[in-house]
């Protein structure tokens, strides 16, 4: 994949618990953080900010 932000063909995706890293290895950036198990979220849904 292409990093959006330096444009090398450097981002890696790291599997870390329950979410997944989009990592640039070039800059060590964390582009995105993916939760991979919403169900475990949707008890946060209703707590007010
Ligand atoms: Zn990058």
């Amino acid at each position: 994949m292409d990093c959006t932000n330096c444009g090398k063909n450097s981002l890696i995706q790291v599997p870390e618990f329950e979410k997944t890293y989009t990592v640039c290895l070039d800059y060590g950036e964390v582009l995105s953080i993916k939760f991979e198990n919403l169900d475990k979220l949707k008890k946060y849904k209703n707590h007010k900010n």
